[in-house]
């Protein structure tokens, strides 16, 4: 039997996995990616916001201690250090995809027709013809309007990557978790940041008690938080940007990160050509099977829509891979049933300091959902008194169903996106949320903070 060909479209965690996935069942693969192995997870946005959040923690780790304040060099020797990674973390995406004889070709693809694509690349273009599709492009920024970045003053979340000297004031702009991640960063940094969300709270469709005490701690930290305003306009403006707010306000600071919301990546695709129509917002819309609505082609990761996280996307990948390596059917070559993904149980963090992290139903929607809230935090713990805090700095909420069950959790405190794996856990298992309240943690431990779960 001659194997399938299964083109794989963008080479970020998703398409990097739907790759992977596909060749393990033995599927020829061409990956097409116009820039970057490892995608923009690596290239622009997850690794380099990542690396500055982990050195801004230590630097606080460093202050608190009454160690000093944060040198004037420090974005600059991150960055550096961010260059090196970058490559270190594409060359190991390249080694994987080699080793697993994906044909990894460099250009980008258009599709021609159904089982036909373009791939114009630096030398030359090529035709492609395929049995099946992943579609893993990703997804783009998106401006509202009157906004105009230009790199410079007026940047966007992928330009903290190039970060190399603090701003003395910035505007951050959208109060989700990109704009709360750049915020954290640039305040770690000693920047005068001021975060401007539309919503009334941080981190909109997320737990509001833990998104509030979050907003505490960063107004704590200093930086300035307008929310429930709308910004009509921000642009460059002399040596600076202005930003203007809906109630007549005229803002003015050094620099502004734009961080109000993405798109699917789906524009110069031609998926018309395949007899698809990106939503509204350019999305795909997938079911469970990373099936979209045209026969053999799959999609998987950001260009799915929501949540647009890396650990989605890799798993989304792999069950694309392997379905679209496998034909229409439930099963693959050798009788095994074809995974699925539900994108609702994937937990999600956000990397501010302290951490927020949630899986499952946010506890703010539980009531609407019929189920209760269990809440705990670390007033009793040793863990506080160790790293001198006076308040509680670490809280836990749980959606409880009624047989007692977790089905979701929120958790605001150090290591969070870490511990979040129990709650995960704990819905997969079916674990009533008592037996995490009965748990033995170490002492000191984050831990401590599951024995004063309470109805
Ligand atoms: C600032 C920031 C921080 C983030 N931090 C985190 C985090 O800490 N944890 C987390 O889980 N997620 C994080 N994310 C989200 C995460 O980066 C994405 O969910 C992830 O990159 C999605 O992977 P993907 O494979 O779907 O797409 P991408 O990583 O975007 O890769 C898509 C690839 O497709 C290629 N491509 C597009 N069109 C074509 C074409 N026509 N032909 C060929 N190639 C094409 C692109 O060049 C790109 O390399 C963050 C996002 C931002 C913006």
């Amino acid at each position: 039997m001659t194997a399938r060909t299964v083109l794989v479209v963008g080479a970020g965690p998703a398409g990097a996995a739907a790759a992977l996935a596909a060749r393990a069942r033995g599927a020829a693969v061409v990956l097409a990616e116009r820039a970057f192995a490892g995608g923009n997870a690596v290239a622009h946005s997850l690794l380099p916001s990542k690396v500055h959040l982990a050195a801004t923690a230590d630097l606080a780790a460093y202050a608190r201690w009454g160690l000093g304040s944060p040198p004037e060099g420090a974005p600059w020797a991150v960055g550096a250090h961010l260059r090196w990674r970058r490559e270190a973390a594409r060359t190991a995406y390249e080694e994987d995809l080699d080793g697993a004889g994906v044909d990894r070709v460099s250009g980008a693809v258009t599709f021609e027709g159904p089982g036909r694509a373009r791939i114009e690349g630096p030398t030359g273009g090529r035709d492609l013809a395929f049995d099946a599709v992943v579609i893993a492009t990703g997804s783009v920024q998106a401006f509202p309007p009157g906004t105009t970045p230009d790199g410079r003053v007026v940047r966007i979340a992928r330009d903290l990557a190039s970060l190399d000297t603090v701003p003395a004031t910035a505007a951050v702009l959208g109060a989700g978790p990109t704009g709360v991640e750049i915020a954290t960063v640039l305040a770690g940094y000693g920047t005068r940041v001021t975060l401007v969300g539309r919503a009334p709270g941080l981190l909109p469709g997320e737990d509001p008690v833990l998104a509030d005490a979050l907003a505490r701690t960063l107004a704590g930290r200093g930086v300035e938080l307008v929310l429930a305003a709308g910004v009509t306009a921000c642009a460059a403006d002399g040596d600076g940007v202005r930003v203007d707010l809906a109630d007549g306000r005229s803002l003015r600071f050094e620099t502004a990160f734009v961080a109000t919301g993405r798109r699917g990546a789906t524009q110069g695709l031609a998926v018309d050509r395949l007899g698809l129509a990106p939503d509204g917002t350019g999305y795909l819309p997938v079911d469970g099977c990373a099936r979209t609505a045209a026969p053999g082609v799959f999609a998987a990761g950001d260009v799915t829509g929501e949540p647009l996280v890396a650990n989605k996307a890799a798993a989304q990948g792999a069950v694309a891979g392997a379905r679209a390596a496998s034909g229409e059917g439930e099963a693959d070559a050798e009788g095994k049933d074809l995974p699925t993904l539900d994108p609702a149980g994937v937990p999600t963090a956000v990397f501010s300091q302290p951490e927020y992290a949630r899986v499952g139903i946010a506890p703010g929607s539980a009531a609407a959902a019929g189920l209760s809230v269990w809440a705990g935090d670390d007033l009793a713990s040793l863990r506080r008194h160790v790293l001198g805090r006076e308040t509680s700095s670490d809280a836990v909420r749980v959606a409880v169903g009624p047989a007692g069950e977790v089905r979701g959790a929120a958790i605001l405190g150090d290591g969070a996106a870490e511990r979040i794996a129990l709650a995960a856990a704990a819905i997969a298992w079916h674990v009533p949320a008592a037996a995490l309240a009965n748990l033995l943690p170490v002492v000191p431990s984050a831990g401590e903070t599951w024995t004063r779960l309470r109805p």
